[in-house]
């Protein structure tokens, strides 16, 4: 590709700052540890990869209960509804290389049966990592939060082709190039519940990070209802990152709940 940018992806009206991600890594999931090492959804480093390429991403290949994965058998009812509390975040878009991802100051939770998670970043994958009865969604959003000693429950919202959703019109509007920030400098904010769907049935399971160093033990949240966002948008994100799923992994025995 040697077109800069389609025409579609005009300036944005909002007065922003860019910064080069290195120079203003965020807490999260942006930097993992072995953040020096490069990897990729194909190729070399590709995710057959992923676990040779640093000691640190051993996980990836050995994992029992890695993610994401068919949510097709081992369903059974149970789990407990979930209580989303996304409000609106100073503006602060991240491309880091990997995906775009929209920053959250504190103050927004998840909470499930009693626990309280907080959410720290939304980021898109295309296509769909999760699927459903073997099907595969044009795009998924993942929303990362963390509770206070450090468990991670990661929201899943798989997307379908629809109508255009404006929350992400305007991150595509404001998403910076490769390693770079963009920060609205004349306090804008952004609601990151308006990516998603009215209701909030669900299925869960324990999973991993679906990134190196695919960390275990987080809690998954996957909507049973998508949410839309037009053909365009979707295009638009792939101008960015036409594939950065990953490949689907077993289920190794584990039971998936729905709620
Ligand atoms: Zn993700």
């Amino acid at each position: 590709m040697t077109t800069p940018a389609p025409a579609k992806r005009r300036l944005s009206a909002l007065a922003a700052l860019v910064l080069s991600v290195a120079a203003t890594a965020a807490p999260g999931l942006s930097m993992p540890a072995s953040g020096k090492t490069s990897w990729d959804y194909a190729g070399q480093n590709g995710p057959t990869r992923w676990s040779e390429l640093d000691p640190a991403f051993e996980t990836c290949g050995r994992g029992r209960t890695q993610s994401p994965v068919d949510i097709a058998d081992r369903v059974t009812r149970g789990g407990t509804p979930l209580e989303i509390d996304y409000k609106p975040t100073p503006q602060r878009i991240v491309n880091n290389g990997h995906t775009i991802q929209l920053d959250y100051a504190p103050g927004s939770t998840l909470s499930v049966a009693g626990r309280t998670f907080h959410l720290l970043q939304v980021h898109f994958h295309s296509p769909s990592e999760h699927e459903i009865a073997g099907e595969r969604y044009p795009m998924e959003v993942h929303f990362v939060n963390r509770a206070a000693d450090g468990t991670l429950a990661v929201l899943a919202v798989l997307v379908e082709r629809g109508e255009a959703n404006p929350t992400f019109a305007r991150i595509l509007d404001d998403a910076p190039g490769k390693g770079e920030v963009r920060v609205a400098r004349n306090g804008a904010t952004i609601d990151a519940s308006g990516l998603l769907p009215k209701v909030t049935g669900h299925y869960t399971l324990i999973g991993s990070l679906t990134t190196p160093p695919c960390t275990e033990g987080v809690a998954w949240y996957i909507l049973e209802h998508p949410v839309a966002f037009s053909s365009d948008q979707i295009e638009a994100f792939r101008t960015f990152y036409p594939n950065n799923a990953r490949p689907l992994q077993p289920l190794n025995g584990r039971t998936v709940l729905r709620n």
